[in-house]
């Protein structure tokens, strides 16, 4: 490898898993995690990461000259300065989405993006005082330096949602301080769900509310390695399987997203890796970057999905025989219900890039009102765009035959009926098809899409609020111009 460069091998990455203490639970606890097939596949996501960046063809736009290290490193580590960064960062996303889907390292990329400028922020709210910037540059460097995928660890248990974290009588559901000492503090609580907690060397760790001083406890940031002394992690999601046969489509088969929930026991944290201690005013703050950090990021990968979608329609009619239907059809023109969100969802993140602002910390930072209506959009658009697809292809995907009797001398004839559709496809065509489109929208793996696209860096209701307290002021300026058109002299 060139000096010059900090790249991993996918293999190397893979290796640093294996000498992680084992602490990952799953029906039992793994004794070694890395031999289970539902870890292999979620660690071959982070892998392509590492692949694309050492791959020619994708170098350019996986890798970056880091401003600390002067090293080239993959650019998921590498906090945008420029749009053209930001255009970058996008561009990659959809890249690596059109192949896994969900690319799951953003989450942890997002997570540093955030504390970069959360930190410098409240170090100059602390009139200097603090260094947790410095901290954190420190840690990223370590992040660079190793080529580390760390995982980002936001949303608590939440237990009853009408208390506050003070009052709940499991305290463990909100992540929280329980001990300090001049080294540092001891942490005890729930993170979940936890997406690529289960294969990765690091764990960052972001508020997921605001908080006020009775929960000021509860506002702490910092990041830890996966087999931090009290760290457990538990595989969540026991019905997400999929089919891995030869019919099975690459996501089955190769990838994953299997997400984790994360408990901490009297977890150490020394200094260090604190970047957030109690100042409860800015765990609003770092929690609110971090979201329209992540939904920016989801405004490049949802347009993959939606991609996807729109091709697996389209193929599918051609396979049944309904071609033609899906432009200015009179059948509602199904096809445009599902293209036209990915067109939606990438004009805002190409004017979320447009109006990015500079922060005083040096990063870029996507503008809010724009990167959170992207992800809105693509939420609210997400179950209509499932709904036409599984209209499109007809009952077929959730209602396939057992694979192995395409084969059999005593039923494949029968069963080859069944797949008599369009002239010049295969039986084993028709069945790759309708299971790639079983596997998107008739499946466990389907289902966590669908939650993943409702809750995943927040909820509607939470882009709205995000929305309104950029666009308020807009909004007032509107009735104002009607009032002057309407009442004018
Ligand atoms: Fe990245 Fe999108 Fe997956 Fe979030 S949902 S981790 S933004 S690919």
């Amino acid at each position: 490898m060139d000096k010059n460069e900090i790249l991993k091998t996918s293999a190397e990455y893979r290796d640093a898993l294996k000498k992680l203490k084992p602490n990952i639970i799953k029906d039992k606890m793994l004794e070694e995690p890395c031999e289970d097939e539902d870890i292999q596949r979620g660690t071959n996501v982070i892998a392509l990461t590492y692949d694309y960046a050492r791959d020619p063809k994708y170098k350019e736009l996986m890798t970056v000259e880091s401003p600390l290290t002067g090293k080239v490193i993959n650019r998921f580590n590498y906090i945008p300065r420029t749009k053209d960064d930001l255009k970058k960062r996008l561009k990659m996303i959809n890249l690596l989405a059109q192949e896994v889907v969900c690319v799951q390292r953003c989450v942890g990329a997002d997570g540093l993006y955030a504390l970069f400028i959360g930190t410098h922020r409240l170090d100059k709210s602390n009139k200097g005082e603090t260094r947790y910037h410095e901290r954190l540059l420190k840690y990223l460097r370590y992040i660079q330096d190793n080529d580390i995928a760390p995982a980002g660890a936001v949303t608590d248990g939440k237990g009853d949602r009408s208390l506050t974290p003070a009052k709940q009588p499991e305290r463990d559901s909100y992540l929280r301080i329980v001990k300090e000492t001049d080294e540092g503090v001891y942490v005890s609580g729930i993170k979940t769900p936890i997406t690529m907690s289960l294969y990765t060397e690091e764990i960052i760790v972001v508020p997921g509310l605001q908080y006020t001083e009775e929960d000021k406890d509860c506002a702490i940031a910092f990041a830890i390695p996966a087999d931090a002394e009290g760290v457990e992690r538990y595989m969540l999601g026991p019905d997400v399987v999929t089919m891995t046969d030869e019919f099975a489509p690459t996501h089955g088969r190769k990838y994953l997203n299997k997400e984790g929930m994360v408990i901490f026991n009297n977890v150490f944290v020394p200094n260090e890796r604190i970047f957030l201690h109690g100042e409860y005013r800015f765990a609003a703050i770092y929690a609110n970057l971090f979201a329209t950090l992540h939904r920016f990021s989801y405004t490049a990968c949802k347009p993959a999905l939606f991609d996807i979608m729109t091709g697996a329609a389209m193929l599918i009619s051609d396979y049944n025989g309904t071609k033609g239907e899906y432009f200015l059809s009179n059948t509602s023109e199904k096809i445009f219900e599902i293209a036209k969100n990915s067109i939606l969802v990438s004009g805002m993140a190409k004017a979320a890039v447009e109006a990015a602002q500079e922060t005083e910390s040096g990063a870029i930072f996507p503008d809010p009102t724009y990167a959170n209506m992207g992800k809105y959009i693509a939420s609210d658009m997400f179950t209509g765009a499932v709904s036409t697809l599984q209209d499109m292809s007809g009952s077929l995907p959730a209602n396939l035959p057992y694979s192995n009797l395409l084969s059999s001398e005593k039923h494949k004839e029968n069963v080859r009926k069944l797949f008599a559709r369009k002239k010049g496809i295969s039986a084993e065509d028709q069945y790759k098809l309708n299971e790639f489109i079983r596997v998107l929208v008739a499946s466990s793996e389907g289902g966590l899409l669908q939650i993943g696209s409702k809750h995943g860096g927040g909820n509607k209701e939470a882009e709205k609020v995000a929305i309104y307290a950029n666009h308020l002021r807009r909004m007032f300026q509107c009735k104002s111009l009607v009032k002057k058109v309407v009442f004018k002299d």
